[in-house]
């Protein structure tokens, strides 16, 4: 039986993983798909990390992560966790390939994806020429110009990054004022080559069968049409928590969830069943941030050795 299972390989996952191993705990799984890391791995561009003064992609923020958190005996297991279910005081841990794993408690990390802004095309050319990832895609636009959709931290980081690679990035957004940090939307304003094209709403991503050849934005005001004619679209529109295992057969959740599905927790990453406890952007009021995630894993560890005893 593990002491503990770690679901997802991401800041959380991974911190948990080392203290909680490094503080005792034998029989760690962190299940984890891909190679760890996680979601992070696909931002270009990172300078609020801590101790890390230049500014770096997240792939190499991540790099060390892996191997250090493995060192006091986490286990990584390349699996899918699909479902998690509570059996009086022991959890059953189901993978993808049906497998049943026990485990005395269970911390969720699984993060969150990328969320669909909903416009016509958009399921259509996903992965034609629609991206959420500036990282992977970006050098396929080398050149070319591209539009970037969202007023966020994430569009406004990933069009800076765009605009070293193509030729014009346009910056496509619903309102005319952004969310993203101020620091941030300095340096997408000192770049040349990206035009803000605010107000609007995404009518249609449109193309043939090689992918994306452009996009219509109708002004919120005006209702004119614009179409930019690009090969490229990245959307920047938010993300969804991935709670997915912990939904139940009756359509209900291991735990307490907000109207978002994001797991409530308190201070202790504890969530509302014993032994279960969240941590990082899956979780209610994440501020989202790798060093936050980080310290949420960090928390839940401490905290779970604590309830095991
Ligand atoms: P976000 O902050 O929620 O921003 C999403 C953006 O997409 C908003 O500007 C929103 O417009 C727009 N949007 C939402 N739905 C849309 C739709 N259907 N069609 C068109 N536009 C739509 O998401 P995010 O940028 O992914 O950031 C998520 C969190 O991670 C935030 O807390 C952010 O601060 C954090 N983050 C931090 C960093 C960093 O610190 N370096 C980097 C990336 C992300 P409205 O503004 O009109 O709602």
């Amino acid at each position: 039986m593990l002491d503990l299972a770690i679901i997802g390989g991401g800041p959380a996952g991974l911190t948990a993983g080392l203290y909680a191993t490094r503080g005792g705990l034998k029989n760690v799984t962190m299940f984890e798909m891909g190679m760890p890391g996680g979601q992070i791995t696909g931002s270009s561009e990172i300078e609020n990390y801590p101790g890390q003064g230049e500014i770096m992609s997240g792939m190499d923020l991540m790099a060390n992560w892996p191997e250090q958190a493995m060192k006091f005996g986490l286990k990584h297991e390349m699996n899918q966790v699909s479902n998690v279910v509570k059996e009086g005081d022991i959890f059953k841990v189901t993978t993808a390939d049906g497998n049943i794993q026990e485990a005395k408690t269970v911390l969720l990390a699984t993060g969150s994806v990328p969320r669909r802004a909903g416009f016509k095309g958009e399921n259509e050319f996903f992965g034609r020429g629609i991206s959420t990832c500036a990282t992977c895609d970006g050098f396929f636009y080398k050149g070319k110009e591209v539009a970037v959709i969202g007023g966020g931290d994430s569009a406004i980081e990933e069009a800076v990054y765009l605009s070293k690679i193509c030729s014009k990035v346009y910056l496509v957004h619903r309102r005319d004022t952004y969310r993203a940090a101020p620091s941030t939307i300095e340096h997408m304003k000192a770049c040349e080559n990206i035009e803000e094209v605010t107000n609007v709403m995404v009518e249609e991503v449109y193309g043939d069968a090689m992918g994306v050849t452009g996009l219509k934005v109708k002004n919120r005001e005006t209702e004119e049409i614009r179409d930019l004619p690009v090969p490229g679209v990245f959307v920047f529109v938010g993300r969804d928590v991935l709670n997915e295992p912990i939904k139940q057969e009756d359509g209900s959740f291991l735990c307490d969830v907000n109207e978002q599905g994001e797991v409530i927790v308190d201070l202790k990453m504890k969530t509302s069943t014993p032994g279960l406890y969240a941590a990082g952007d899956v979780r209610i009021d994440a501020a989202k941030q790798v060093v936050c995630a980080a310290g949420d894993g960090a928390t839940a560890a401490v905290n779970i050795i604590e309830y095991i005893g």
